[in-house]
């Protein structure tokens, strides 16, 4: 099962601190090295249910991160549409009506492996607060993928993001998905840390790009609230079809080794900048 996956590849990973409840009731997970200075950095996985391969890489990421500069990494933000993605509608004890209407929104199918969304097939990542509704693609009728809920933050996922977001325990907040080796920075007229954006593209060899058309995204959220910069980085080759394979794990973290010392040196300079009051 996918949360004693993390758990093991997690392992000397830090402090774990569970700080929420999926809709389901699993518990939400976080990774926590170094001690929170109002200045660090948060990394958020698996927001799209197939996404999941985000969750493990996170894992292995954190697992391997040997700096003192604090790291907060939610490897799972869904855990509900993870698990219903990897496993199966059977893999919860549901209401026959609460079953029948999932397979409803999956247009009949038992195949959720391509499902995105949370257990009630809102899209977490164009539920939050941030020009919500106004995206690209928006649906308003639950789907597998980009139903935008019944208002802004109305999925515990999603609110469970913003009360980490709202801590003040962050300068940097960077959200992984998958999948199309892209760096995605900046939200509407939002445009500082170019060149820190830069260089976590270079060092990954991905492209950088801006989302002109996106909204209701974490990210988005981060800096519209904050004014503070936030990544969308998008992992693995195009070529790859959803959900990304396992087998390209290993690969993958070879790609994205060192990568949390160069989000730890961006927090640093942000916390600086704006943050420290000096
Ligand atoms: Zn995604």
């Amino acid at each position: 099962m996918l949360i004693d996956d993390i758990m093991r590849l997690g392992s000397g990973a830090g402090e774990t601190v569970y700080f929420a409840k999926s809709l389901y009731g699993y518990p939400l997970m976080l990774l926590r090295k170094g001690k929170p200075n109002g200045g660090g950095v948060l990394v958020v996985g698996a927001v799209h249910a197939r996404e999941h391969i985000t969750a493990k890489l996170l894992s292995l990421l954190m697992a391997e991160y040997s700096g003192d500069y604090p790291i907060d990494v939610v490897p799972a933000l869904n855990p509900d549409g993870v698990i219903l993605s990897t496993e199966g509608i059977e893999a919860f004890s549901l209401k026959k009506s609460e079953r029948l209407k999932l397979l409803r929104i999956n247009d009949g199918s038992g195949d959720f492996s391509l499902w995105k969304a949370n257990l009630r097939g809102v899209d977490i990542n164009v539920n939050f607060d941030a020009g919500w509704g106004t995206g690209d693609g928006n649906l308003r009728r639950p789907a597998p993928a980009n139903y935008i809920g019944a208002y802004p933050g109305s999925e515990p996922e999603t609110m469970a993001a913003v009360s980490l977001m709202n801590s003040g325990r962050y300068a940097l907040v960077v959200a992984y998905h998958s999948k199309g080796e892209e760096v995605y920075w900046g939200f509407g007229e939002y445009a500082e840390y170019r060149k820190e954006a830069e260089a976590v593209a270079r060092a990954l060899g991905y492209k950088l790009k801006r989302t002109p058309h996106s909204a209701g995204g974490l990210k988005d959220y981060w800096i519209a609230r904050h004014n503070l910069p936030g990544l969308t980085v998008e992992v693995g080759e195009e070529c790859f079809p959803h959900p990304y394979p396992e087998s390209r794990l290993t690969e993958l973290g070879k790609k994205h080794s060192g990568i949390f010392e160069i989000y730890a040196e961006i927090a640093k300079k942000v916390w600086k900048d704006k943050l420290s009051g000096t």
